[in-house]
């Protein structure tokens, strides 16, 4: 039987994917493209509530031409519900592997211990499940659990085979690395995994700022695989809104984690995620977000609109702020973005940067990334996907650079 696994959301359903693909070919299935496909599994994602309007609509079309299909991944209660209604089965993450399915002859009970399939330059290695903080908007605490710690020797395993297959970006991913627990701390993880032969990059997400601590700052600092870039999710940059959303920390406490990162890897770049429209988010508070954003001065903001999700304790407030206010409120803090980062990627122009390819985006063009994570456009008659290479920066945008190859 053919198969195509279509996936939603983080990079960590990303790699659940790569072990569902595994799985199946270890059990006699083909992959093949969605064209050709007789079996489909979707992996969702139940963020919010545009991705499961999305996932709805594929998976009717996917059984209006007769085909199976499995729906997996991030659902809430009532998401499954519907889904049922629609598709051949409804299974947790756990289950596809673990569920005897008929066209599958093997189980497997812990699915960490199947390798996904590795499509080199990026290795996404989930180093822990589910989350224990609730905040009051996130449905994660509900799909996917408590948080789960995998085993050091686990993940240190996965990062060398990874690294053998030609893996030179390791992307190690939880839903609050901080306060990882797999029998060690998450900085010595991230030592150990500093000392494994090669040349690669390693990067992480997500962090938050209640269970950052200094020891993270001084590995960033002296591990030298450990690149220069960090995601630290402030969501709101007012105390109040903070307080709503069950985030506990205050602006002065993410503003003095920020100061020393700085003080202390001074090229460090940064990227936040902003929650735009959180019930009872007035002007006021808003403008607070706007300040932060310019004292801060951030390399990159992941920006959502508020959408209220069933089970959690946001759902319960009034969801006050229009789409439309939402939207000017997104695009105020883009414009600041924008300003901001065309100032930042101008520095680049004439540099030198070592570049890891990432993908081949039409004959003679290709996207990579720095180790500070900017985008970088190349372009180039060689196949370059999955080298480092040395790029001179000859052009820039607010959203990334372009450059050429430097000359030996
Ligand atoms: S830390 Fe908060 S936003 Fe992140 S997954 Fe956990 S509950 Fe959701």
């Amino acid at each position: 039987m053919r198969y195509c696994v279509i996936t939603y959301g983080c990079q960590m359903n990303k790699n659940d994917s790569e072990r569902i693909s595994t799985f199946f070919d270890e059990n006699g299935l083909e992959s093949s493209l969605p064209e050709n496909a007789e079996l489909f599994i979707i992996n969702s994602c139940s963020i919010r509530q545009s991705a499961i309007d999305r996932i709805r609509e594929k998976a009717k079309k996917i059984k209006s031409e007769n085909k199976k299909l499995i729906i997996t991944g991030c659902l809430l209660k009532e998401d499954k519900k519907e889904m049922q209604e629609i598709a051949d089965y409804v299974l947790s993450t756990k289950e596809i592997f673990s569920n005897p399915l008929p066209f599958l002859k093997k189980k497997e009970e812990n699915y960490f211990q199947i390798e996904p399939k590795r499509n080199p330059p990026t290795a996404n290695i989930s180093i822990m499940t589910g989350c224990n903080n609730f905040c009051s908007y996130c449905v994660v605490p509900y799909t996917k659990g408590r948080e789960f710690s995998r085993p050091k020797e686990e993940i240190i395993e996965e990062a060398k085979k990874a690294i053998e297959k030609g893996c030179k970006e390791i992307w190690l991913l939880g839903q609050n690395v901080n306060s990882y627990s797999g029998g060690t701390s998450f900085s010595n993880l991230l030592y150990e995994i500093n000392k494994i032969k090669g040349d690669f990059w390693i990067r992480f997400t997500s962090s938050h700022p209640k269970d950052f601590s200094s020891d993270l700052i001084d590995t960033i600092k002296s591990c030298k695989k450990v690149t220069n870039y960090l995601n630290l999710p402030v969501q709101s940059g007012d105390d109040e809104i903070l307080k709503k959303m069950n985030r506990p920390y205050t602006i002065d406490q993410y503003k003095k984690i920020i100061y020393d990162v700085k003080k202390n890897i001074p090229n460090i770049t940064l990227s936040t995620d902003i929650i735009v429209g959180f019930p009872g988010e007035k002007e006021k508070n808003f403008h607070n977000t706007v300040k932060l954003i310019n004292e801060i001065n951030f390399d990159m903001i992941y920006i959502g609109r508020y959408s209220p999700r069933p089970q959690t304790e946001a759902f319960k407030m009034k969801n006050d702020v229009s789409q439309e206010e939402k939207k000017r409120r997104e695009k105020i803090i883009t414009e600041i973005l924008k300003e901001n980062n065309l100032k930042k990627n101008k520095t680049y122009k004439g540099k030198n940067v070592k570049v890891l390819v990432l993908k081949k985006i039409k004959e003679n063009s290709f996207l990579g990334k720095t180790q500070c994570y900017k985008t970088v456009l190349i372009e180039s008659q060689d196949e370059l996907v999955g080298n480092f290479v040395k790029v001179k920066i000859i052009n820039y945008s607010p959203w990334g650079l372009k450059g050429k190859i430097s000359p030996k």
